[in-house]
């Protein structure tokens, strides 16, 4: 017997984001709402459309009839009738009859018909007052996506996949990623994104490979192709041959040996060798994560991104959030979580909350703006975390705040909270620690006046960065432009830290800078004496520290500060980085 010819071996190289290796088979999420073509069809071949079109609503009927019935038994009736409405969009005849008359008529294909009948509801419903009518324009996006879905022979809405696999997209959003059976996916390669995209922020919490930049691969790689995605050197190999997996395995072996050298020493504090403790710890997004916190050393959670329990499960109630936040806060209890409020907006959208579409959505409804808009959304959230802070130690961070104000209208909101729990006769801690993010440029000119608010200052550069230099976090054209050690961040970083030591309170870094090893030195010698990282990163920050001299730092920094080149700033810290742990870099 012959066997089949080796299929060849192809390899794309983009941006590396997160480390790790991944071997498996491929799930292509394609843009399910893409206009579909408006190919032509043969008069003949009308019958076989329509038939194309009852197959694909039949397939997804039973899809929802099967959600209905798994929401009915989780979340009781309630929940489930959103899919009665469901069930009657799909089955409506006067839809079916004026799908079937265009493509009679106009001799398309049946996607294209379907597809743009849908997109005349869903406009006119959009442009409602009626928040009630509004919301139903999501019912019809909902059953829209579905069907379209089946009509071009693909598979679930929120993938569930039997197998692991290693999602490739265009562009992973963080409701994209929520939606995920995240147990079941060992990486993302996604053609669009950065380092500081919340696809590859994610992958890095849940320790999965990641590689973004790698154009065009969704028209190329086909569900069920197979794949070793390499997020160290940023490359994806289609069908790698087995002498490509062999040098891999002696690459992986060699790696875990160094980096057991690392973890060795991960539940130490990090003092640097003159005794400053550095506190260094975890940013997290899911409450699966709390496990691998644990495990990776962290002092404490100093970003938890609330939203992204929000995305998964918008509908959550008051009791829910407790029950979800008292389950961080305990199991990691003594140490301190720090919970960052709902930082919707942004790329971060709950459709329902936004249903205009925004210009700008980095510059509009985002963070504590919407919060303050949705005083429901909020108090629901500050009563939970003040009821979780029963359970250990809780701080309360408000995040894309722009100037005090804001700071002092959401802490009259959380104190109004504790007096609703306190009259209601529910236990509340005395004192929660309470904190502002500094992502705007705004919030670091006005840090000293922040600062006079709050017991804690956490900078987040990954903003910071973009708003500082006006350049868009997740564009790719401009990417070259997004440099963190640029002298206007570093400015506003001195100056936020000089706040907050006026004031006498504590400053950290929560962006992706932190993490940044050849930064530490520069960090440290601003003054920052917490650092909050992805776990990945944590044994890793903590072996940096202990190799470093507050004073050599602090000169460093001196010197940086007079510097007016991003290249040159980085270049100095890298120097003392280099010298200080050159193990860390091989
Ligand atoms: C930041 O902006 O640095 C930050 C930590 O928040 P996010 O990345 O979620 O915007
Ligand atoms: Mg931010």
């Amino acid at each position: 017997m012959t066997r089949p010819p080796a299929l060849k071996e192809k390899i794309w190289t983009g941006t590396p984001v997160s480390t790790g290796v991944a071997h498996a088979v491929v799930h292509v999420l394609k843009d399910h709402f893409d206009e579909p073509d408006a190919d032509s069809i043969a008069p003949g071949m009308v019958e076989g459309e329509m038939a194309r079109l009852h197959a694909a609503l039949a397939v997804t009927s039973q899809e929802i009839e099967e959600l209905q019935r798994v929401m009915a038994g989780e979340q009781g009736s309630a929940e489930s009738e959103i899919f009665e409405t469901h069930l009657l969009i799909l089955l409506d005849s006067t839809i079916l009859k004026q799908t079937e008359k265009t493509v009679r008529e106009k001799l398309v294909c049946v996607d294209w018909a379907y597809y743009k009948l849908m997109c005349k509801h869903m406009d006119a419903l959009r442009g409602l007052s009626d928040a009630y009518l509004r919301e139903r324009f999501l019912d019809i996006k909902d059953v829209t996506q579905r069907v379209m879905r089946h009509l071009r022979g693909e598979l679930m809405q929120h993938p569930m996949f039997d197998e692991p696999v290693i999602v490739v997209a265009h562009d992973l959003t963080p409701s994209d990623t929520v939606q995920l059976d995240r147990t079941k996916v060992l990486g993302f390669a996604v053609e669009t994104g950065s380092a500081v995209s919340h696809a590859a922020i994610i992958a890095r919490s849940l320790a999965l490979p990641a590689v973004v930049k790698l154009h065009n691969i969704c028209d190329e790689l086909h569900s069920g192709d197979t794949v070793l995605l390499d997020g160290e050197g940023g490359q994806l190999i289609l069908n790698p041959t087995a002498e490509t997996l062999a040098r891999y395995r002696l690459r992986e072996e060699q790696a875990e040996r160094r980096e057991d050298v690392f973890q060795e020493e991960r539940h130490k504090p990090a003092t640097t060798v003159c005794g400053r403790m550095i506190c260094v710890g975890a940013n997290a997004e899911f409450i699966e994560e709390v496990g691998i916190v644990q495990d990776s050393g962290a002092e404490e959670v100093g970003l938890f991104r609330t939203e992204f329990l929000h995305l998964e499960n918008p509908d959550a109630t008051e009791d829910e959030l407790t029950e979800a936040y008292s389950r961080v806060v305990k199991a990691l209890a003594p140490k301190r979580v720090v919970f960052r409020t709902l930082d919707l907006g942004g790329d971060k959208v709950d459709e329902r909350l936004a249903v205009e579409p925004e210009p700008n959505p980095f510059l509009g409804w985002r963070g504590i703006r919407l919060s303050l808009g949705r005083l429901d959304l909020f108090k629901r959230q500050l009563r939970a975390l003040l009821r979780a802070a029963a359970h250990g130690r809780v701080g309360i961070m408000f995040p894309m705040v722009s100037g005090v104000q804001e700071v002092v209208d959401a802490k009259a909101v959380l104190s109004n909270c504790a007096d609703e729990l306190a009259a209601e006769g529910i236990d509340v801690p005395e004192e929660v620690e309470v904190g502002a993010m500094i992502e705007i440029p705004s919030a670091a000119l006005s840090a000293d006046m922040i600062a006079a608010e709050v017991d804690f200052l956490s900078l987040g550069t990954n903003d910071l960065i973009q708003y500082t230099i006006a350049v868009d976090r997740l564009n790719d054209r401009v990417a070259g432009l997004y440099q963190p050690t640029h002298p206007a961040v570093l400015r506003l970083i001195g100056m936020s830290v000089k706040a907050a030591h006026g004031a006498g309170i504590r400053i950290g870094m929560c962006g992706e800078m932190a993490s940044d090893l050849r930064l530490t030195p520069l960090m440290i010698g601003l003054g920052l004496n917490e650092l909050s990282v992805a776990t990945t990163q944590i044994a890793r920050v903590k072996h940096a520290v202990r190799r470093l001299s507050v004073l050599e730092c602090t000169e460093l920094a001196r010197t940086a500060q007079t510097c007016t080149s991003p290249t040159e700033i980085l270049t100095l810290s890298r120097a003392v980085a280099g010298r200080c742990y050159p193990e860390l870099f091989e």
